[in-house]
């Protein structure tokens, strides 16, 4: 019987791809509809670590689960990391993902550095258990195009190929972005680091379904 476990996000499309990579561990992902749950947590740490144990904590302790959180976002070489933990915010509020690639495309015309890469923290927060959410890093490498390209994926998919292949992740299939994503390091981080082990009825974290 799978695990339920709420995902600590409001983000439609990173709730999909979190479903998917954590399907053949054994988890049942929750979202925050799934409860009736609206909850919005201000994103104002300094660090994709802080941004995700505060939303993981505020999700667990308002439904009474575990929950854990993504917090996610592109760095580039050239602009010296940004747009980093501004990434959802990037062109300002309230958040758009056209204009914050808009406004990338714009800073980086006529820069010959391309290189860029997606980084995610994942955090979970067990209500109650007056522990400090562990945390799990992954992230892709890749460059970032003159033009979008694709309409899968969401963000700055568009626009960021990743080391290895000539499409974006908005061009390559669901499936590939889900295998060598930010996302899917930060998760197989998270479960090597036996971050989901405690969670009763767990999976162990080795994935053994995974095709
Ligand atoms: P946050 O984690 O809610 O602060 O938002 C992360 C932001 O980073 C998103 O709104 C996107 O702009 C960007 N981002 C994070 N992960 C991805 C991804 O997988 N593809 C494209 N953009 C992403």
């Amino acid at each position: 019987m799978p695990t339920p476990l709420l995902a600590a996000t409001n983000n439609r499309h990173k709730l999909d791809e979190l479903r998917a990579i954590l399907a053949p561990y054994g988890f049942a992902v929750l979202a925050p509809a799934d409860l009736g749950l609206k909850l919005e947590v201000e994103e104002d740490g300094a660090t994709f670590a802080a941004n995700a144990v505060k939303k993981a904590q505020a999700f667990a302790a308002a439904a009474g689960l575990p929950a854990f959180a993504d917090d996610s976002g592109l760095e580039v070489t050239a602009l010296g990391g940004d747009p980093g933990v501004r990434s959802a915010r990037y062109a300002g509020e309230p958040t758009d993902d056209r204009a914050n690639l808009a406004k990338l495309l714009c800073e980086m015309q006529g820069v010959a550095d391309r290189r860029a890469r997606f980084v995610c923290v994942i955090a979970l927060a067990v209500p109650g258990s007056g522990d400090t959410p562990g945390t799990a890093e992954g992230e892709v490498r890749g460059r970032i195009i003159g033009a979008p390209r694709g309409s899968g994926g969401f963000g700055y998919d568009p626009v960021f190929v990743p080391d290895g292949f000539a499409e974006t992740f908005a061009e390559l299939p669901a499936e590939t972005k889900n295998r060598l994503s930010h996302r899917a390091n930060a998760l197989r981080a998270a479960l090597a680091a036996g971050l989901f082990a405690r969670l009763a009825g767990s999976a162990d974290g080795t994935g053994e379904n995974v095709g």
